[in-house]
């Protein structure tokens, strides 16, 4: 059976002045799976997601969205292709609550669908308890999730997730794993990076190595396991 590939990324070579920060990095990522990057600090994982988000344009190579070249798309038009993104930093408004974080987001609902979307959501991720606090008052863990419902706001077909479990508790790591799997289970599809081995290795579908800038492995979490490079290059 021919997969069918929500995004693909071929040979994207990217350079910040001199520094190569990604040299023909190309990876496949099947619809309705969760597939994972990993990779030493340096390898040009964030340079990826943002290249793939629009953030930043390629020196050269291709991003395909639903077999269509969205390269040299901006962040706005790749959203509106159902790509949404978490980030590395949290960038929720401290100054508005996380219902009105949620709201605020909206595209072409009315307040009163706005508002059950959102409540929809909070309640999805379990965390109906935090409507009302404001961004600012929210802990590191709890922001990660409310990131997580605020990109599901959008109703994206794919969503990019920048490192979810960097820096928090195992039983909240255990809470987003339970909620990314019950996503794909709506069809969703999920591109993510992380350091978290245990994780990344439980969840993925399909996992892609990243050294230099480089992909250096790919497979199922056995392969990656398995793999002499990878254990060289990482572990
Ligand atoms: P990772 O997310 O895997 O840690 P990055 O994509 O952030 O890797 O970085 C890849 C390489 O590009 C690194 O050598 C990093 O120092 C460099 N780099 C990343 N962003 C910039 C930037 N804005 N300006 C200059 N160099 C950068
Ligand atoms: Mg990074």
């Amino acid at each position: 059976m021919a997969r069918d590939n929500i995004l693909l990324v071929d040979s994207v070579h990217k350079s910040y002045g001199g520094r190569v920060a990604l040299n023909g990095a190309s990876l496949e990522v099947a619809k309705s799976s969760i597939t994972g990057v990993i990779g030493p600090n340096g390898s040009g994982k964030s340079t990826l997601f943002n290249i793939v988000a629009g953030s930043l344009r390629p020196d050269a190579g291709h991003i395909l969205l639903n077999g269509r070249d969205v390269s040299q798309a901006s962040p706005a038009d790749i959203c509106r292709q159902g790509v949404g993104r978490t980030f590395q930093i949290s960038r929720l408004f401290s100054e508005l609550t996380v219902l009105e974080n949620l709201v605020a987001i909206a595209h072409g609902l009315s307040d009163h669908e706005a508002v059950e979307r959102a409540m929809g959501l909070l309640e999805f991720l379990e965390i109906t308890g935090l409507r009302d606090k404001w961004g600012r008052e929210l802990s590191y863990g709890q922001c990660k999730l409310v990131e997580i419902a605020r990109a599901l706001m959008l109703q994206p077909t794919v969503m990019l997730l920048d490192e979810p479990f960097a820096g928090i508790n195992p039983r909240l790591q255990n809470r987003i794993v339970d909620h990314l799997q019950g996503l794909r289970e709506r069809g969703l599809t999920l591109f993510f990076i992380d350091h978290e081995m245990r994780i990344v290795l439980g969840i993925c579908d399909e996992l892609y190595v990243l050294a230099e800038g480089q992909v250096i492995a790919n497979g199922d979490p056995a392969e990656i396991r398995a793999s002499q490079a990878v254990r060289e290059a990482y572990f």
